[in-house]
C-alpha cells in the first residue's frame, strides 16, 4: 500500500493541473459535486447510489418530503452519514435510506464533505417509495399487522399477532401455523411453516425439505426484526413472485415470531421469570426454550437467523456473527462465515446496509462462545447460522432517528432485507450448506480432537476499510477449560438421570433424561446406568452438559473411556458397556443381550451381530461381514463401511429413531419391523444392493 500512495498522488496532481489547464464546458457538475445520484426503491427503504467524489471524507444524504407536485411539504433533513467503513468496495457508495413512512414521496440529495469542508449538494432525485407490501385489495395481501396499521407507533401486540398469523394460515395454502408449546405464562408459542404449494405434511416430512428457520423474538424488549418477520411470512405467504415460489418450492421456512410472548408482552428481555432466554438453549430449564430445541430436534434446519437488536449507535446498521465455539465444526464455522462476509457484506453493499461483525466499531466484551447463546447452541448442532443484531439507536449515522417511528423503521426494514437475503442464500448454496452440515456431522461423530469447554474461534478483522474496526474479542479457552483425550460416552446414575431437578422456572424443573431427549441424543441404558456416547452429531455439545468441567453444566457425568483399542484376534462375545477405539478386531463380534457396543475407527473383520442388545452406535468404523441388529434400543451408524448385507430388524426404539447416515453398504440393506422408522438425518447412504421395505429411501 505504502508503494501505491506516491501514484495516486501523482495522479490527482495530474487530474488537478488537466482541470486547471483544460477549458471548463459551461455545464459541467464541480468537480467535488457528487453526480450520478440515483434512488432505487425496495420493501421499506431506497437505495441511493452516486459517484464517488476524489478526496471525500465521507458524504451527507439529504431527504426532503414532498407532493405530488414536488413541492416541499416539510423541512430538509440529513438521514445519513456515509463513511468509508460502511461497505466492501468504495468505488460504488450506496446508502439505504429508511425510517419513512412507506409509500410518501420524498427528494433526496447527496454531497461529500472533505473534512469538515461541505462541498456542493448534487442534482436531486424524487421518487415515490414502495408502499407496505399487498395489494390492499387482494384477500390474504391485504392483511397487515398491528404495527403497520399503526405507522409503527406500537409494536404488534401478542392477540394481533395470533389473529394475523391464524388469518395468514386460513388464507393461504402455503402456510401452516403449528404451536410448538407454552410460555411460563401460557401464551402460545407459534411457528409458521411455509412451502409451496403447501408445505410439507409432518416434521419428518419438513425436515427433508433442508429447512431454514427463523428465530425473531428471544429479548421481549428487541421486538424489530419481529416485526420483519410478520411482514415477510405475509410476503411468502401471497406473493407470486417467481422468486418467492421458487424459493417456497425448494425447502420450507421455519418462523418463529415470539419464543418470548411473556417478555414482549412485558417489554423485557428476559422470560417471565426473568431468565434471559439466550443463555439457556443449551440448559433448556425453560418451557420456552425447551420447545425450540425440540423443534430443531424434529424439524432439523440447516440454517438459521436469530433476531436481535443492540445497544451501540456506532455499531453498523447490521452486526452479524456466526457460531464461534470451537467444538463447533469447522466446516459449520466456514460456511456461516461465507454467509455473512461472503454473501451479506456483498449484497449490503449492493442494497446499501451495513453489515458488519458483531461488535463492529466499539463494541464490547460481545458475541462469545457461551454454549447457552442459540448461535453456538445452533453451530453445535450442525446448523448453518448467525446472530442478527439491528442498531437500536441512528446515531451519527442516522442522525434524524430520535423520531422513534423512524428509527423503529429502519430497524424492521433492515431486517427484512436480512432474512430476504438469507433465503436467498439458501436457495443458492443449499449444495454447499448440506455439504457442510454432512461433513460437520461425520466429524462430529468420529470423536477425534480435544474437547473445550468454553472459548472461541478467532473472527479476524475484515480488511479494511470495510467494517469490522472491532470485531468481538478473541475469547481463546483458557488452558483449563481444555480437554485433549475426549472420553468415548459420559455415564449417568439414574439419580443424575432421572431425578428431579429445580432449576425450571418456579423450582419445577425437567429432569436430564428429558432435556436430553429434547436434545435427540442418544441414550444407551444398562441397569441403572446410563451411558451417552460422544460418537454422535452433537459430540461438541454433549461434554457442555455432562463433564464436570463443564461451565453450565446440568450434571457432573462419570467419564468413559474406551477399553477395546489395537488388535485382537478371535471371536468377541461382547457384555455390558463395550468402547471400542482405533481398533482393529479380526473376528465375528457378537453383542450379547442387554449389552451395547460403541466404536470409533475401528474396524471389524466378520459378522457383528446384535439381539436384545442395549444399544449399537457405529462411526468411522468398517464392518468387514454383515451386519444384523434386531430388538435392540439405540441405534446409530454414521459414516461406516459395510460389506454387507446389512438388516435392521424389529427394533423398538421408542421415539428415538434409529439412525443409517452416510455410510456405504456393499451389498442389500433390509429394514423391517423397527418401530420408529430408521432414518438418515439428511445425509444419503450409498448401497450397492437392494433397499427394501423401511430403508427404500435411506
Ligand atoms: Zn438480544
Amino acid at each position: 500500500m505504502r508503494r501505491q500512495r506516491p501514484t495516486l498522488i501523482a495522479v490527482s496532481t495530474l487530474i488537478a493541473v488537466t482541470l486547471t489547464t483544460a477549458p471548463t464546458p459551461a455545464n459541467a457538475a464541480p468537480p467535488d459535486q457528487v453526480t450520478a445520484l440515483t434512488a432505487h426503491q425496495a420493501d421499506g427503504y431506497t437505495t441511493l447510489a452516486w459517484q464517488p467524489v476524489d478526496g471525500a471524507t465521507d458524504y451527507q444524504i439529504e431527504r426532503t418530503p414532498v407532493d405530488a407536485d414536488n413541492t416541499p411539504t416539510g423541512a430538509p433533513t440529513i438521514v445519513g452519514i456515509w463513511r468509508p467503513n460502511r461497505q466492501i468496495n468504495q468505488h460504488a457508495p450506496t446508502f439505504a435510506d429508511a425510517g419513512y413512512n412507506p409509500g410518501d414521496t420524498f427528494q433526496w440529495r447527496v454531497r461529500a464533505r472533505t473534512g469538515t469542508t461541505e462541498q456542493p449538494y448534487s442534482d436531486p432525485v424524487t421518487a415515490t417509495t414502495t408502499a407496505p407490501w399487498g395489494n390492499p385489495t387482494t384477500p390474504g395481501e391485504q392483511l397487515r399487522t398491528g404495527w403497520e396499521t399503526t405507522h409503527a407507533a406500537q409494536y404488534t401486540t401478542d392477540t394481533d399477532e395470533y389473529a394475523y398469523t391464524a388469518a395468514i394460515d386460513a388464507l393461504s395454502d402455503r402456510v401452516r401455523v403449528v404451536e410448538l408449546g407454552r410460555t411460563v405464562q401460557n401464551r402460545p408459542i407459534n411457528m409458521m411453516v411455509i412451502g409451496h404449494p403447501t408445505p410439507a405434511a409432518t416434521p419428518e416430512a419438513v425436515a427433508a425439505t433442508a429447512p431454514v428457520a427463523i428465530n425473531c423474538n428471544v429479548h421481549g424488549n428487541e421486538p424489530g426484526d419481529r416485526e420483519a418477520c410478520l411482514i415477510m411470512a405475509r410476503q411468502l405467504a401471497f406473493s407470486t413472485d417467481p422468486r418467492i415460489t421458487d424459493l417456497l418450492s425448494h425447502t420450507t421456512v421455519l418462523i418463529v415470531p415470539t419464543i418470548n410472548g411473556d417478555g414482549r408482552a412485558n417489554n423485557t428481555r428476559g422470560n417471565s421469570t426473568g431468565q434471559d432466554l439466550n443463555r439457556d438453549y443449551s440448559l433448556i430449564r425453560q418451557p420456552e426454550t425447551t420447545a425450540y430445541i425440540t423443534m430443531v430436534r424434529d424439524y432439523r434446519p440447516v440454517a438459521g437467523y436469530d433476531g436481535h437488536e443492540f445497544g451501540n449507535s456506532r455499531a453498523g446498521d447490521l452486526p452479524m456473527l456466526p457460531p464461534r465455539h470451537q467444538n463447533v465444526a469447522q466446516p459449520i464455522f466456514d460456511q456461516s462465515q461465507d454467509m455473512i462476509e461472503g454473501h451479506m457484506y456483498a449484497k449490503g453493499a449492493e442494497a446499501g446496509w451495513w453489515a458488519c461483525p458483531y461488535g463492529c466499531e466499539g463494541g464490547g466484551n460481545v458475541g462469545l462462545s457461551e454454549e447457552t447463546i442459540l448461535r453456538n447452541t445452533l453451530g453445535l448442532k450442525n446448523v448453518t447460522n448467525s446472530l442478527l443484531e439491528l442498531r437500536s439507536s441512528g446515531g451519527q449515522t442516522r442522525p434524524d432517528e430520535g423520531n422513534t417511528t423512524n428509527n423503529r423503521r429502519r430497524k424492521t426494514y433492515s431486517a427484512l432485507w436480512t432474512f430476504h437475503q438469507f433465503l436467498d442464500y439458501h436457495r443458492a448454496d443449499r449444495a454447499d450448506i448440506l455439504k457442510a452440515r454432512s461433513e460437520a456431522i461425520e466429524t462430529q461423530a468420529a470423536n477425534t480432537g480435544r474437547l473445550v469447554f468454553r472459548g472461541s474461534r478467532p473472527i479476524p478483522a475484515h480488511p479494511a476499510p470495510h467494517p469490522g474496526d472491532s470485531p468481538p474479542p478473541l475469547d481463546a479457552p483458557p488452558a483449563d477449560l481444555i480437554l485433549d483425550n475426549p472420553p468415548c460416552a459420559y455415564k449417568l446414575t439414574d439419580a443424575q438421570y432421572n431425578g428431579a431437578r429445580t432449576d425450571g422456572p418456579g423450582g419445577v424443573g425437567t429432569t436430564v433424561a428429558q432435556r436430553i431427549a429434547a436434545h435427540g441424543w442418544k441414550v444407551i441404558t444398562i441397569g441403572d446406568d446410563h451411558y451417552i456416547p460422544l460418537n454422535q452429531p452433537e459430540r461438541g455439545l454433549i461434554p457442555l452438559l455432562l463433564d464436570g468441567k463443564g461451565v453450565e453444566k446440568l450434571t457432573d457425568g462419570e467419564r468413559v473411556y474406551p477399553t477395546l483399542t489395537g488388535r485382537r484376534n478371535g471371536p468377541l462375545a461382547v457384555t455390558g458397556f463395550t468402547c471400542a477405539d482405533d481398533a482393529t478386531i479380526n473376528g465375528p463380534v457378537t453383542v450379547r443381550a442387554g449389552a451395547a457396543l460403541v466404536t470409533t475407527a475401528t474396524t471389524i473383520s466378520g459378522p457383528l451381530t446384535a439381539a436384545g442388545a442395549a444399544g449399537i452406535l457405529l462411526a468411522d468404523s468398517t464392518i468387514n461381514g454383515p451386519v444384523r441388529i434386531a430388538t435392540t434400543d439405540t441405534i446409530s451408524i454414521i459414516d461406516a463401511t459395510i460389506a454387507g448385507p446389512v438388516d435392521l430388524s424389529g427394533n423398538t426404539t421408542g421415539t428415538d429413531a434409529p439412525v443409517l447416515a452416510g455410510t456405504t453398504i456393499r451389498g442389500p440393506l433390509n429394514c423391517t419391523g423397527n418401530n420408529p422408522t430408521p432414518h438418515n438425518l439428511g445425509i444419503a447412504n450409498t448401497v450397492h444392493g437392494p433397499r427394501t421395505t423401511q430403508c427404500a429411501a435411506l
